[in-house]
């Protein structure tokens, strides 16, 4: 058995039962228990949100690098994705421009040279020397006479006595403090300590699915021997978070179920009326069911929270207004937070003149909102003459105190993390909450993930829209793609432009966290509906905000010339940012040049093209959220691709752009691509807790885990039974503190 390997050499043998124990108070414990773990490792480990060894032993890795899997420079060929095993023979910082440095490290494996080549990261040039034996893996291109790649996935390998290695090397999310190697050292240290550790799952389940022990899926996801030896601790690990969630929820509302109160709105109130009168358009049947559902838990006096679940441009605010309107019509407040500032506005300018025939007052609260005018707002909330305010986090300031919220809407909510959730819904008085998501979780799973919510889902978009055409276009083929936008502008509409992406190198440089190779890292990762790349995150950087400005004045001066060109961008100040979307919006400018940041909610129907630059450098579901933004109004969108990549897997990933539209549909076709090295990939849903599972990839793993924790809670709700007593320790253990979120 696996786990026999963790078991520490010349450790004295104790017995059985106090060795369980043992190991599993210390899962528990402070991490400064574990081995090497000095004060400063402690903080470093804490900055990172490792306090005990149980978050130690759940960091789990991001990647695997497979030894068993090793080109050679000769051997390996041009385009293709390989790890290359080598010693350093030069280090070299360059600096060719102000604001962009790079090194370019010589390698030597025995057969040839390789030359790799790093963006802004300076500090590569500290940490390898000489003679070091490192692995590299990224894409093999050829220029210049040499194999190179660039940006690739670095890792320094084996010292002689280091223990980290095998044929597999787990590669974790590491810091600038904390080395991949020391993580590996520490892990390594962490299941020493806890060797014998008890293991929660009763053992019909681990038979029925054939499911590792604890200990050994601990060891083999971290140090596996092979690759099927990781995926089986992977699906032994995600089953058991799955289950303890599950256990968690349905004990949670066993226990909730009769005591908490929720409030009961009006739902037939003036209000209400007149903001049905005030719509301009006719809701679409869906959306008259998707409002009624709402309204329906609105009404009753239950604790609620629904959930509105569609595709982008599938019309999810318009039904926020009619909770809204609910909450004014019961004499309650209700707060309405957005995940990026532009769509805060976007909120206010959409539903604010609905809500102002409604007689229902409002304001929006961002991080730019000036002083004197945050005072006055929160003044008034706080006595209550204000009914709605739109925000962004902003609202989560701790004086922001509504007199009386009755409901909390979050929109984008999977952008939100529970804990920023849980925060807005504390703002409010038995608030009842309201999610909207563009992140398509089917009906089965969303139940398991979030079972004590109720669910609406708008799947066809309002009005027979014309729909989107998305075409892929080559970079010498762009002028056609300009020749399209300039007859969509000679008719009158609009056009977005968005922005290449310059060098997507995250700018602190971590250790070990080097690929940022856009066809199989970060963008992609973000995909699976957990965390589509947070705003900004690559727009932060100057040269994306230059690289939109120089854009903008080419097309204007060459491309666009007759028409307004405005720009859009990360680096903008809010009041900037706003104006820029005014002028787009009132249609004074007729094409926007933008980097990410219009990537969620930004609604401007009389937009019909858009030209994404360097496709390629996006992730499919940023690329769907993006095209999403057009094609809103009554003529058909247009969505150019443009790359110049060659690069077959690219291709094909950016053509299946323009033969699948469904944002569901499109994950899946994602993650179908996805290789052994990604396994790990998507991190975070939902609950903080859920580490490793991926909602559309582990879909079989979550209903067996949501139905395996019916059974039992059906025939033992307090966890009572002696085979239960592990579980219902973990259970306590994993989810410490009831969270109030759904
Ligand atoms: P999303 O679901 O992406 O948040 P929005 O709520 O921003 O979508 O709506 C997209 C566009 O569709 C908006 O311009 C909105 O005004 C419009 N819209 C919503 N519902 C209808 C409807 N029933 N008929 C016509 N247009 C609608
Ligand atoms: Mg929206």
């Amino acid at each position: 058995m696996n786990a026999d390997r963790t078991k520490p050499n010349g450790k004295a043998v104790r017995s059985a039962n106090s060795d369980r124990l043992a190991a599993t108070l210390a899962f528990d414990g402070s991490v400064a228990q574990v081995r090497a773990v000095s004060s400063g490792r402690a903080t470093a480990l804490a900055n990172m949100k490792i306090r005990t060894v149980r978050d130690l032993l759940t960091h789990f890795p991001r990647r695997y690098i497979d030894m068993s899997h090793v080109e050679t420079v000769l051997s390996a060929s041009i385009g293709e994705t390989c790890t290359i095993v080598g010693e350093v023979l030069n280090v070299e910082l360059k600096r060719p421009r102000p604001r962009l440095s790079l090194t370019e490290i010589t390698l030597h494996d025995g057969t040839c040279t390789l030359m790799v080549t790093c963006f802004r990261q300076d500090w590569l040039k500290d940490r390898l020397h000489l003679g070091d034996r490192i692995a590299v893996s990224g894409k093999l291109e050829f220029n210049y006479g040499f194999k190179r790649m660039t940006n690739p996935f670095i890792e320094p390998m084996a010292q002689p006595g280091d223990t980290g290695t095998g044929l597999i090397i787990a590669v974790h999310p590491a810091s600038e403090k904390m080395s991949t190697a020391w993580m590996r050292r520490l892990i390594r240290n962490a299941l020493d300590l806890c060797w014998g550790i008890e293991d929660p799952l009763p053992l019909d389940l681990r038979v029925r699915y054939r499911l590792q022990s604890r200990q050994a899926a601990l060891h083999c996801i971290h140090f596996p021997s092979t690759m099927d030896e990781a995926l089986a601790a992977r699906r032994r690990l995600t089953y058991e978070e799955v289950l303890l969630l599950e256990l968690h929820l349905m004990r949670r509302r066993v226990a909730s179920g009769s005591v908490q109160h929720g409030r009961a709105h009006r739902v037939d109130g003036p209000c209400l009326l007149a903001l049905e009168e005030a719509l301009p358009f006719q809701l679409t049947e869906e959306q008259d069911a998707a409002r009624a559902d709402l309204l329906k838990t609105l009404a009753a006096d239950k604790p609620g929270n629904h959930l509105l679940l569609g595709d982008v441009g599938t019309g999810k605010t318009v039904i926020a207004a009619f909770g809204l309107a609910a909450a004014a019509d019961s004499g309650t407040q209700a707060l309405m937070m957005a995940p990026t500032e532009v769509l805060a506005l976007q909120h206010a300018e959409s539903l604010g003149p609905l809500l102002d025939r409604a007689h229902i007052s409002w304001d929006v609260l961002t991080g730019s909102t000036s002083d004197a005018d945050r005072c006055a707002m929160l003044e008034k909330l706080a006595s209550g003459s204000l009914t709605v305010l739109f925000g962004t986090h902003a609202l989560l300031e701790h004086d922001v105190r509504p007199r009386d919220c009755s409901l909390v809407v979050i929109d984008e909510q999977q952008r939100f993390g529970v804990d920023q959730r849980a925060a807005l819904i504390a703002k409010g008085h038995e608030a009842d909450v309201f999610s909207m998501t563009a992140t398509p979780i089917p009906r089965s799973l969303a139940l398991a993930l979030y079972g004590d919510m109720t669910l609406s889902y708008l799947r066809t978009r309002p009005r027979n829209r014309a729909g989107i055409e998305t075409r892929l276009f080559a970079r010498t083929q762009k002028g056609a793609a300009y020749e399209m936008a300039r007859d969509e502008l000679d008719a009158g509409h609009q056009v977005y432009v968005v922005c290449p992406l310059v060098g997507r190198v995250p700018a602190g440089g971590k250790e070990g966290d080097s690929a940022q190779d856009p066809g199989t890292s970060s963008s992609d990762d973000s995909y699976a509906y957990s965390s589509i790349a947070i705003e900004g995150e690559a727009d932060m950087h100057d040269d994306n905000a230059r690289a939109a400005v120089q854009q903008a004045k080419f097309l204007q001066d060459k491309i666009f010339c007759g028409y307004q060109v405005g720009v859009l961008h990360g680096r903008m100040g809010s009041a900037d940012k706003q104006a820029a979307m005014d002028a787009f919006r009132s249609g004074e400018t007729q094409v926007l040049v933008a980097t990410t940041v219009i990537e969620v909610g930004v609604d401007v129907p009389n937009a019909t093209v858009m030209i994404i630059e360097d496709a390629d450098c996006f992730g499919l579901a940023q690329l769907h959220q993006l095209r999403g933004r057009v094609g809103r109004g009554d003529c058909p969108g247009l969505v150019c691709l443009v790359s110049g990549s060659k690069a077959p897997l690219a291709l094909e990933r950016l053509s299946a752009m323009e033969s699948i539209d469904d944002g569901f549909r499109l994950a899946e076709y994602d993650l179908s691509l996805r290789r052994e090295g990604d396994i790990l990939g998507n991190r975070q849903h939902g609950a903080s807790v859920l580490k490793l599972v991926n909602v559309v990839r582990d879909a079989a793993i979550i209903e067996a885990a949501h139905d395996d924790a019916r059974a039992i809670i059906d025939s033992d709700p307090d966890l009572s039974l002696p085979e239960h007593q592990a579980l219902r320790h973990e259970v306590s253990r994993a989810f410490p503190s009831q969270r109030k979120d759904g």
